[in-house]
């Protein structure tokens, strides 16, 4: 999964926070909830950008957020 160069504050992006550094990272980018209601993500293993923790999380732990 590559790593996001950078977010727009008027795109979506599925998001999960690093439970080490507690930081965000916006991982993809997704269609807004007007779009698309029901997105659904599935679980990802993420290198975390601030610490470099590898963290792997559940869907549940994906949330999605415009311009983080
Ligand atoms: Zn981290």
């Amino acid at each position: 999964m590559p790593e996001l160069k950078g977010t727009e504050p008027d795109k979506w992006y599925l998001v999960v926070v690093c439970p080490k550094c507690l930081k965000d990272i916006a991982f993809a980018e997704v269609p807004s909830p007007q779009v698309e209601p029901n997105h659904r993500a599935l679980g990802v293993r993420l290198t975390c950008p601030g610490c470099r923790g590898v963290t792997s999380f559940a869907p549940a732990e994906i949330t999605r957020r415009q311009g983080i």
